[in-house]
């Protein structure tokens, strides 16, 4: 066989799609949860990479060589935005050369346009004492139903980029709607005893957890987004335990538990380490995985 024989047949079959593999979308997420929710709507027609992992905190993700080559490669870029990502990926992005990903390009996909955020700020934008929170709360994927949201905006998006599987998208967004509608009646009706309780958190991760539950955090063991707790909020925090009777501090994963054992032991209150994200821990697969093992958990320490 010659070599023109040998490229035009090549050739044929990447063009008729034989060489499926190869068609794949190639998805980057700045973190897991809008991955687990690619993998939902996208299915096989999609390859899914990460850069941050469930077990990092997400505002600070420490740049690596490897997610330069991630993000050249990418069809599609997913943000989870906010702000939640400023402090590490605009560099990579910069230096990525692929345009087509860049804020405002078409394979740029920015979640926060279509969910519910709450904690937004009501007057000036202030990034002062550090708030990592400037344009409202950027944890907001803790709530189903902006789960369901972002998935909708994810097959939007897979559909404009990949027209010929927009049936194929369309039928796993409505898939995977009917089952987290079921696993988050399961979830309600096991939370439903504990409506109305007081829990303190570490970080501000979980206003949009808690308001789906129908908790209330009565404080944070930072004093703001992103600073660390001080001895005076300690001891407010400690205080503010005992006069309102809470049981339980949330604190994630990726956090020193000094600060939050002292205030409970000096308060009578139990830690409880709850995942913000998929991949927080083994184990902790999809979206799925990550309430189970939260509600889970959350249901121990508040019995
Ligand atoms: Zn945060």
């Amino acid at each position: 066989m010659n070599r023109a024989l040998v490229f035009s047949l090549i050739a044929a079959l990447i063009g008729s799609g034989s060489l499926a593999a190869a068609e794949k979308l190639n998805v980057v997420t700045a973190t897991q949860d809008p991955a687990s929710l690619t993998r939902e709507v996208g299915g096989d027609r999609v390859e899914v990479t990460s850069i941050g992992k469930g077990y990092q905190d997400p505002h600070f993700i420490e740049p690596k060589p490897s997610f330069l080559l991630l993000l050249r490669k990418a069809d599609l870029l997913e943000v989870v935005g906010l702000d939640l990502e400023i402090g590490w990926l605009p560099p990579l992005l910069e230096q990525s050369r692929n345009p087509k990903i860049l804020p405002g390009a078409a394979a740029y996909l920015d979640l926060s346009r279509g969910v519910e955020i709450l904690d937004r700020p009501a007057g000036a934008i202030n990034r002062s004492m550090g708030d990592v929170h400037p344009f409202g709360n950027p944890h907001y994927w803790l709530d189903p139903a902006n789960a369901v949201r972002m998935a909708i905006q994810i097959q939007q998006k897979l559909a404009e980029l990949r027209p010929g599987d927009a049936a194929y998208f369309a039928q796993r967004l409505n898939d995977f709607k009917l089952r987290i509608n079921d696993a988050n009646k399961r979830w309600l009706a096991d939370m439903a005893p504990y409506r109305g309780a007081k829990i303190v958190t570490y970080h501000p991760s979980w206003p949009n957890f808690v308001k789906h539950f129908g908790l209330q955090v009565a404080g944070t063991i930072e004093p703001k987004p992103g600073i660390p707790p001080s001895p005076s909020h300690t001891l407010e925090i400690i205080n503010l335990i005992k006069q309102q009777n809470i049981k339980v501090i949330i604190m994630e994963p990726y956090f020193d538990r000094k600060t939050p054992d002292f205030i409970a032991e000096k308060a009578g209150a139990k830690v409880v380490v709850l995942y913000p994200s998929v991949g927080g821990k083994s184990g902790l697969d999809d979206y799925f995985k990550l309430f189970d093992a939260n509600v889970n958990e959350l249901l121990k320490a508040l019995k």
